[in-house]
């Protein structure tokens, strides 16, 4: 009897979430990714559209222009969390306040269907069911993705996105 056929697995390892709301916002997420990719041991697979976004936490900000990616790597989780602080410092994040402006912000949002829970590493991230503007872009590379039991649809219904729009 033919043996049933396995769920194709999805064609990464990860996905980012970026974020920016200091200088040219959307040069600085594009510049981002393309760090993320320079040493070759990550490939960028799928890329959202930017989007503008309200700020969220720190109401008293500029708009943030955010998107997600979906990557495939050898890295591990904590490899890969360096890699993005290194690209944070690197582009002159500075760290004033909790929530508040940064020229880039690169989040590991999910490692394979891996669960990590250390103090400077939660997988996935631990915010993503309450934030559209992470929900929306990952949604458009990685809709098969299901957050805390509900798909990132489940998730997006439950919140007001209406803050949101594609940037040219
Ligand atoms: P938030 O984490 O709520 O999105 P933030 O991105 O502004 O806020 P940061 O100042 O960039 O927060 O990071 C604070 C700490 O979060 C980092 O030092 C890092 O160790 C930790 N951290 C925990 N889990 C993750 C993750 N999945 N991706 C990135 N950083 C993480
Ligand atoms: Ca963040
Ligand atoms: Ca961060």
């Amino acid at each position: 009897m033919p043996s049933k056929p396995k769920l194709a697995s999805p064609a990464f390892d990860a996905t980012i979430g970026l974020g920016s709301n200091i200088g040219d916002k959307t040069a600085n997420i594009y510049e981002a990714i393309r760090r993320l990719s320079a040493k070759g041991d990550i490939r960028v697979v799928a890329r959202s559209s930017v989007y503008r976004s309200a700020p969220w936490g720190v109401a008293d900000q500029d708009w943030f222009a955010n998107a997600c990616i979906s990557i495939a790597t050898e890295l591990s989780p904590r490899a890969l969390l360096k890699r993005c602080q290194a690209i944070e410092n690197d582009m002159g994040r500075v760290r004033l306040k909790k929530w508040g402006p940064r020229v880039i912000d690169v989040d590991i949002l999910t490692y394979r269907e891996d669960t990590i829970r250390e103090p400077d590493l939660v997988v996935p991230h631990p915010l993503i069911a309450e934030r559209g503007f992470v929900l929306v872009p990952l949604n458009e590379i990685a809709p098969h993705v299901k957050i805390s039991g509900c798909t990132l649809d489940e998730h997006i219904a439950r919140l007001d996105t209406s803050d949101l729009a594609i940037l040219p």
